[in-house]
């Protein structure tokens, strides 16, 4: 799918005139839109939430629209859960918290703000009831183990992941948690990260399903919902052809009637924590061209670097580019779009076909708004950036300011600025 910037260059001049590049920009009216055709396509399915993974794009300003759309949160730290209350979640069914080797804190207080705690491994029931007490709803996570494949496609590797339970210890931690008092259940489980494919929910949702009615006619326990966690992708390549969410929430309804109703299980609530699928494509990281270097390759120097977005060098990961105002020009140039770092890796892109970039051309770098600025660090000495919202009536609001070399310095010790 041909990839278009949700900005124009005429807006990103605006926006540039009062804050600097590099910065990331998100795309209020986008994240809406996805928000309300998830809605729209699971809601078949009554009690049907959304948790937003906050570690995708941890920013109270996004947390709010979500908020606005319905949406609860997905949190596994403690600052996400603080974030998270003072975003207004704590009402007693917004929060999930799916951790995994969890410090005994954020227990206490995931469970004194009413999260649902979705306990990663059996020995953390007896850690949770020895130090806060078992609540009586709870969400216990499941790993089948081995590969994960749809069709002959191998999606991932469960087997190689240190998230969940085992099929029995599940049944045992179900035991376990209804002779503790536990009234109402959840199970979840994530097999596979940024899948661009209709099949990946639908098959997932099968497969527990499935586990729900062995375990209520095993254990006679009251599982009232089941979470499907994250994994639904983006297509970040243009060649890619995106996900379609209402085929995808039509393919879980049919395993639903398929599997849930015949066994009397038609009142279970279907959960989800995307982060990816939500957020991604509503973000651009908006740098500017300030060299061009030319030795044995092509280089393009971008006042940006790794530190603002980490997935090209981390991952190999693709992230489409845009020359703003070249949109129609020949891609006749191969460059590579580099960062400042003393770190080789610190490529937007390799051997890219571009259209001719000259110092002071305004690049957008498509897809960061899901693990983009959350990832940021500050090797280097670089300074996270600031993260602007493009608003619904066009005009760019600052969401957060970008770093200063008084904050890098900030937790020094001894050591006056
Ligand atoms: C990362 C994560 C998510 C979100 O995953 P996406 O692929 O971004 O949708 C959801 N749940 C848990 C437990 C996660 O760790």
């Amino acid at each position: 799918m041909e990839k278009i910037p949700f900005v124009t260059k005429e807006q990103l001049e605006e926006i540039t005139m009062q804050y600097p590049t590099p910065f990331h920009l998100y795309d209020e009216k986008g994240i809406r839109r996805t928000a309300r055709d998830l809605y729209e396509a699971f809601s078949w399915n009554e009690g049907f939430n959304e948790y937003f993974a906050v570690k995708a794009t941890p920013t109270p300003a996004i947390l709010k629209i979500l908020k606005e759309e319905g949406c609860g949160v997905d949190c596994s730290s403690l600052t996400e859960l603080m974030m998270s209350e003072r975003c207004g979640f704590a009402d007693g069914s917004s929060i999930m918290f799916s951790s995994n080797e969890t410090p005994v804190e954020e227990y206490i207080l995931a469970k004194k703000l009413g999260a649902i705690i979705n306990l990663d491994d059996i020995t953390h029931i007896d850690f949770l009831k020895e130090t806060c007490g078992i609540p009586e709803r709870i969400c216990c996570r499941y790993n089948p183990g081995g590969i994960f494949s749809l069709g002959t496609d191998i999606m991932d590797n469960p087997g190689d992941a240190k998230y969940g339970m085992t099929k029995p210890q599940l049944f045992e931690a179900f035991k376990r948690l209804k002779a503790e008092g536990v009234k109402e259940f959840g199970i979840h489980s994530f097999l596979a990260s940024n899948t661009v494919s209709n099949e990946y929910y639908p098959v997932l949702a099968a497969i527990m399903f499935s586990l729900a009615v062995e375990l209520k006619e095993a254990l006679d326990v009251n599982i009232t919902f089941v979470n499907l966690s994250g994994g639904i992708g983006i297509p970040y390549s243009p060649d890619q052809e995106p996900n379609d969410i209402f085929a995808i929430g039509q393919g879980v309804r049919e395993a639903f009637e398929e599997i849930l109703v015949p066994a009397e299980m038609g009142h279970v609530s279907i959960f989800a924590e995307l982060g990816r699928y939500m957020l991604a494509p509503h973000g651009h990281l908006v740098v500017r061209a300030i060299h061009e270097k030319h030795i044995y390759k092509e280089y393009i120097g971008v006042d940006a670097c790794a530190a603002h977005l980490m997935r090209p060098a981390m991952y190999g990961a693709y992230h489409h580019i845009t020359v703003m105002g070249k949109e129609n020009e020949p891609c006749d140039h191969v460059y590579d779009v580099v960062g400042s770092l003393c770190e080789n890796n610190d490529k937007f892109a390799i051997d890219r076909k571009l259209p001719k970039i000259d110092k002071g051309d305004l690049l957008v770098i498509h897809d960061t708004g899901a693990h983009g600025y959350a990832m940021g660090y500050n090797y280097n000495g670089a300074l996270r950036s600031a993260e602007i919202l493009l608003q619904e009536d066009g005009t760019g609001r600052m969401i957060r300011r970008a770093e200063t070399p008084e904050d890098y310095f900030a937790t020094l010790e001894g050591f006056d600025f």
